[in-house]
């Protein structure tokens, strides 16, 4: 197993630090990331007599474009770092700032605690509402006990907030696609006054019993495409003539990208390792897209989860990783390929990614 940075060390860096980065992975020329302590693992694994070295298997890595960090959990984890800097620890994190435990590790090694509820942080004390979203009851009891407030809701959840809000002044029953339990969903859903129904399925669609008639409105979960809302979207404009939705351009762009780049890359590679958490929607997603493909893919948090048997018969080996994995887990799945044997690493051209979202007012300046 590769040994993994303290997260600590981790530098998840500026917006900026991460587009040059992703700029700088675009390349499809082989770019070997070898590490002195990869290499002397490997060697340690090796035969032990003088003069009986067996070759190593060789293994292709492709990395998929775009992959990893999106502008929102860039933006979300700096307002954490920031609000550390400008405040002092301790800083209180509503809920996972993203769904990534070395994230959330690294900001708690610098400070931030995080809470599940409001009634946890101590009167007066700077409150970070995570990049999912809350429901308006949250911000209400942040408001009644005059909780310092920052608000990491990435902005285009906050869009998918006021589409909402306006398709239900319009006199619409809105619809929101999404999984039940989520977060985001939980936070939209509480957000919205008035009749908002969760589907999850075509055969959620087929359940409902609002009346076809009945002037609809839809809104989705920025964790799901395009392509995973398209079935459903079908389904309900069947069912409801007098319905509207949001422009395409309005899903988030993240999602589709990373979703089209793992099936690019699924066209390429023997099997696909995806990083990122359990508990990480968008993560699971690539998963499925990948095994949807007929390629035998894993998700896995880092190197120390990658079973040597899924590699074995691979010559070429995917990986991507969700909008919340930073890439410093990803480097760690390679080294930990490379104690397996010798590993030769490409990215695949991919879509170019230079979107930042402001920081809140209060941080910007810091
Ligand atoms: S995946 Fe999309 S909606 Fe979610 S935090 Fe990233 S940019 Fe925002």
């Amino acid at each position: 197993m590769a040994s993994l940075p303290m997260p600590p060390a981790l530098n998840m860096g500026p917006p900026r630090a991460v587009n040059e980065q992703n700029r700088a992975a675009a390349t499809t020329e082989v770019a070997p990331v070898r590490t002195g302590s990869a290499d002397a693992r490997a060697a340690g694994r090796g035969p032990s007599g003088a003069g009986e070295k067996q070759p190593r298997r060789a293994m292709k890595v492709i990395l998929a474009q775009p992959r990893g960090f999106c502008a929102g959990v860039v933006r979300a984890i700096e307002i954490v770092e920031r609000a550390l800097e400008k405040y002092g620890p301790p800083v209180y994190v509503r809920h996972e700032i993203v769904h990534n435990k070395f994230v959330v590790d690294s900001l708690k090694a610098k400070g931030a605690i995080f809470v599940e509820e409001l009634s946890e942080v101590p009167q007066g004390a700077v409150t970070i509402f995570s990049a999912h979203g809350v429901a308006k009851s949250v911000v209400n009891e942040a408001a009644g006990r005059r909780l310092p407030v920052l608000d990491a809701t990435c902005p285009l959840v906050t869009k998918v907030h006021n589409q909402g809000k306006r398709y239900v002044a319009q006199g619409r029953v809105l619809i929101l696609v999404g999984h039940a339990g989520h977060p985001e969903v939980e936070g939209t859903l509480g957000q919205i006054d008035g009749p908002v129904v969760l589907v999850q399925s075509e055969q959620d669609v087929a359940a409902l019993t609002i009346p076809p008639d009945t002037p609809v409105a839809y809104v989705t979960q920025t964790t799901l495409s395009v392509d995973d809302t398209r079935g459903i979207i079908v389904a309900l404009e069947r069912r409801y003539h007098n319905i509207v939705g949001p422009e395409i351009r309005d899903i988030c762009y993240a999602t589709q990208n990373r979703q089209s780049a793992v099936r690019e890359l699924s066209h390429h590679v023997d099997v696909i390792l995806v990083v990122g958490a359990k508990n990480s929607s968008n993560s699971n997603r690539l998963r499925e897209i990948g095994a949807e493909a007929g390629i035998p893919s894993y998700l896995i948090a880092d190197g120390s989860e990658l079973a040597p048997e899924w590699v074995k018969d691979a010559n070429t080996i995917g990986i991507t990783a969700g909008a919340s994995a930073p890439e410093v887990l990803v480097e760690d799945v390679i080294d930990t390929l490379r104690t397996l044997g010798e590993v030769e690493v490409s990215t695949l051209p991919g879509r170019q990614e230079h979107i930042e979202f402001r920081l809140p007012r209060e941080l910007a300046t810091s």
